[in-house]
């Protein structure tokens, strides 16, 4: 034991945390100590219910001793390796397996830590592949507005959130956007994905028309989860899946969030039934256990790159742990569980309650709108005048004291529970925010 006591360290100060207030935080911390199944516990010992998977990400649920012990004996047996130039057999097996469980035709995998270096891979790639085709010209990177695609400066440029940019100054120069597909007005409490907004996916043939022959690829998520659930309209992707085959322009979806289960299949590009060229992955892969991240591209992609350089390194990309071998270890465990317990079957079976439950709060008091597809739900409340975000923040503190993990966005309050999520988990979740949305106003 060192001496610092588990319920309350005696020193907050060095560490700058991410995403986080931490004048607030460190006034009033809110600590995890230990996690199991579908709960944390507090270090005194209080638990609380998972609604978010961590942060989207711990799809098996906690403490899966199947891939604890798999890194466990992966660092026994060696800790690291390089893979630039040399190999170790575990990172070639867990490329395997994600290739086996990724869409057909994406079939090639480029390890990653995280997914904000996913986002910034799959452009690289992107531009690359262009280049390598002899079409050099083919600059431009077209995002969507409240995109998210981490925070490195490729994502965070091609992203569409403002407050994640105002900071920084300038961006990639070779950016345009889409406009977002959130349209209340006309899509308000939709269960599934809305019947109206095919039409903004024409606004890429816009851009095409602008830009002509120098774009390279267009960076979705096939459902927007960091700023609040967004759902693609009937119809939407298919669309710009059209628009970009008739123009050479790569459609990569950003799969961070929407992979390896979420949405009850392995990849929301088999639920939505429109498979890109490129796809980013991350958080599910290795059940957050393990940092890792992974894109995937077509043979095609790969031999164009590969067969179009002078001999010698093909990509001039790639980091230290890519491939990782304890995340590698991590990575086989988790797709080994995710098969052997039918994570996605699970999801599909439990989503037609999860979304009776989600929608259950139309009359609560402030709530605007709902939204869910797949384990997701988006629970959108009217903001306190003149104080965005802060009404959805003390639903947060207050689900928290009462033993429920949510996660907000602006006024937005967002759930997705590990996929092994019972009907009694998902009565207390809906049930604590009930409580909590009627409490605050
Ligand atoms: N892309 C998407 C769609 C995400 O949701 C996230 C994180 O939430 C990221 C990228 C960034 O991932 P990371 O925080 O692992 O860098």
């Amino acid at each position: 034991m060192n001496e610092m006591s588990p319920s309350r360290p005696n020193n907050l100060d060095s560490f700058w945390m991410p995403f986080s207030d931490n004048r607030h935080f460190k006034g009033t911390p809110r600590m995890l100590a230990r996690a199991e199944g579908m709960s944390y516990f507090t270090p005194e010992g209080r638990e609380v219910l998972d609604g978010t998977a961590g942060l989207w990400c711990c799809n098996a649920g906690h403490g899966r001793r199947e891939i604890t012990e798999a890194i466990q004996k992966q660092a026994a047996v060696m800790d690291f390796a390089p893979t630039f130039q040399l190999g170790h057999p575990i990172a070639f097996e867990a490329a395997a397996r994600v290739a086996e469980m990724t869409p057909a035709g994406l079939d090639k995998v480029f390890f990653t830590n995280s997914g904000s270096e996913s986002a910034d891979t799959a452009l690289k790639i992107a531009l690359a592949y262009q280049r390598a085709r002899g079409q050099a010209q083919r600059v431009r990177l077209i995002g969507r507005e409240r995109g998210y695609h981490g925070v490195g400066f490729g994502g965070m440029s091609v992203g569409g959130i403002g407050g994640n940019r105002k900071q920084f100054g300038a961006m990639l120069p070779y950016v345009d956007h889409l406009p977002h597909t959130h349209d209340p007005a006309r899509n308000a409490f939709t269960k599934g994905q809305p019947e109206h907004g095919v039409e903004l996916a024409n606004r890429l043939q816009d851009l095409v028309a602008l830009h002509g022959d120098t774009i390279a690829a267009v960076m979705v998520e096939p459902v927007a989860g960091s700023t609040g659930v967004l759902v693609p309209p009937k119809g939407y992707l298919e669309r710009l899946r059209e628009i970009c085959d008739a123009n050479g322009i790569l459609l990569i979806y950003d799969e961070v969030i929407t992979g390896f289960g979420r949405l009850g299949t392995d990849f929301g590009a088999e639920r939505l039934g429109v498979t890109p060229d490129i796809m980013t992955m991350a958080k599910g892969l290795t059940n957050a256990a393990v940092p890792m991240g992974a894109v995937a591209t077509s043979n095609e992609i790969y031999d164009t790159v590969v067969n179009n350089s002078a001999a010698g390194i093909e990509l001039f990309h790639g980091y230290t742990y890519s491939g990782h071998p304890l995340a590698s270890a991590a990575a086989i465990a988790t797709l080994a569980l995710h098969r052997e317990e039918d994570l996605p079957g699970r999801a599909r079976a439990i989503e037609p309650y999860w979304q009776e439950a989600a929608h259950s709060l139309k009359s609560a008091p402030g709530v605007v709108d709902i939204r869910d597809f797949g384990l997701i739900a988006g629970i959108e409340l009217a903001p306190r005048e003149g104080k965005p975000g802060t009404r959805a923040m003390d639903i947060f503190r207050k689900c928290f004291d009462d033993g429920v993990l949510v996660r907000v966005t602006g006024d937005i309050v967002a759930l997705s529970p590990p996929l092994i999520i019972e009907k009694p988990h998902v009565d207390r979740i809906f049930g604590t925010l009930s409580d909590a949305i009627h409490a605050i106003h």
